[in-house]
């Protein structure tokens, strides 16, 4: 396994008010509920052939919170929201490169 690829595999997923990711890596990383709903990929949130956004980031509560996540095949993560939005697939990938995050690299 290069590191490359541990890089995007996540060893543990905790939520405490924030998504915490802890990578086969060693890495961290930290996500703000609010700021992750808003990039939600999902076909409601964002235009399928234009990639536009559709969903209005100041109709998100501020009090967003996660009910529940699941795994999605060894790729991606479904997080279900207290909005009851449950139909967007974070990829690990995406969640290491493209949605906004604190990192922590612990060694
Ligand atoms: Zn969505």
């Amino acid at each position: 396994m290069t590191a490359d690829f541990k890089r995007t595999i996540p060893e543990d997923i905790y939520f405490d008010g924030k998504m915490h990711i802890v990578w086969k890596n060693g890495d961290h990383t930290i996500y703000d509920y609010w700021e992750l709903r808003t990039a939600c990929p999902c076909a409601e949130c964002i235009d399928e052939f234009t990639n536009e956004r559709i969903l209005d980031p100041n109709s998100v509560s501020k009090d967003i919170d996660v009910h529940a996540s699941a795994y999605i095949g060894n790729y991606g993560l479904e997080i279900q929201w207290s909005d009851g939005h449950a139909h967007g697939i974070f990829t690990f990938k995406d969640l290491r490169d493209v949605y906004p995050h604190e990192t922590r690299t612990l060694n």
